[in-house]
């Protein structure tokens, strides 16, 4: 496969060898060329159709490591029949693109048979924290996210591993495997990033039509009236999910819209540490998930 044709070189690699090759010398220097100072290495897992929130990451990661490493795979393990993996949008060329002005070094696309061979039959049991919201939602998510990411953590052992908090529940999910699992990578949590009119930037919202866009606002617009009555000093969480509830009217669908510990998920009466506003909804046919911190003073 090609770099893009730009000024910021770029390695791409598709092997599993090249890929781990790359940032095992930039993580621990090699024998062969002693004079190469082993420095951090960032790493960014996505599954391409890459917009401004994947950008934040790597940006992230360049400006905390050395060197930033990508992988664009488009997992078929955590889709189950009849959600959108065939139609999910595929953006090669604008996604390396995206990568290399990000400032990221290399990247690893590998194909699923790379990632998937013949015979492959493991399987990754989640976290207990994976069970509630999308893990009922989605029942097969989570051990498709936790199988793909322990092996591309193996094939990519960066020092750290940058994840967006768009997918919360994902992040915290990571976390607990990532600490179960003793994986030698931080896990590093970074803001959600979104179109001025306040939509999540998600790769799904392409699916949305303009007026399917408008009322997917109203799911931003319950957080933030919720976040603002909690700034009110509103902590009855049956109040705060009304709220949340009564500004998603607009949506086709909630299929959950909560605010739970924001560290464990686990259900809470009032708010009394930090909390999390979790919202999945169906507008047309597309599903969509956003979420927003509640901190409280320490
Ligand atoms: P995906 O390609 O959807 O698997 O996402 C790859 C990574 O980008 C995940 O860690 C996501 O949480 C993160 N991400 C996706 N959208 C956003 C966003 N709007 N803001 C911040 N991070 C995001």
């Amino acid at each position: 496969m090609q770099a893009p044709e730009i000024d910021v070189p770029l390695q791409v690699f598709e092997t599993v060898a090249a890929a781990r090759d790359f940032v095992q010398t930039r993580r621990f220097g090699t024998v062969s060329s002693p004079d190469s100072k082993p420095h951090r290495v960032g790493v960014v897992l996505t599954m391409g159709a890459l917009h401004e929130g994947h950008e934040s990451l790597i940006r992230q990661s360049a400006k905390e490591c050395g060197s930033t490493v990508v992988s664009i795979f488009l997992n078929p393990t955590q889709f189950a029949a009849g959600e959108d993996l065939s139609k999910y949008p595929r953006t090669l060329d604008a996604d390396l693109k995206r990568c290399a002005v990000s400032g990221a070094d290399a990247v690893f696309v590998p194909t699923p048979e790379v990632i998937y061979p013949a015979g492959f039959s493991t399987q990754v049991i989640p976290p207990e924290i994976a069970k509630t919201l999308e893990g009922q939602a989605r029942p097969e998510h989570f051990g498709g996210v936790c199988l793909v990411v322990s092996k591309l953590m193996n094939i990519l052992p960066g020092d750290r591993a940058y994840f967006g908090k768009k997918d919360y529940q994902q992040w915290r999910v990571i976390q607990a495997m990532t600490r179960d699992l003793n994986l030698d990578v931080d896990v590093v949590a970074c803001p959600i990033i979104r179109d001025p009119d306040g939509l999540a930037l998600s790769s799904r919202n392409v699916y949305l039509s303009a007026k399917d866009r408008g009322r997917a606002l109203s799911i931003h617009r319950a957080l933030r009236t919720a976040a603002a009555e909690h700034a009110g000093g509103q902590r009855d969480v049956g109040v705060l999910e009304t709220i949340l509830r009564e500004e998603l009217k607009p949506v086709d669908e909630i299929q959950y819209a909560v605010v739970r510990d924001a560290e464990t998920l686990a259900e809470v009466q009032t708010v009394q540490r930090a909390a999390v506003m979790l919202i999945a909804a169906r507008v047309g046919n597309t599903r969509l998930i956003d979420n927003q911190e509640l901190n409280e003073p320490d």
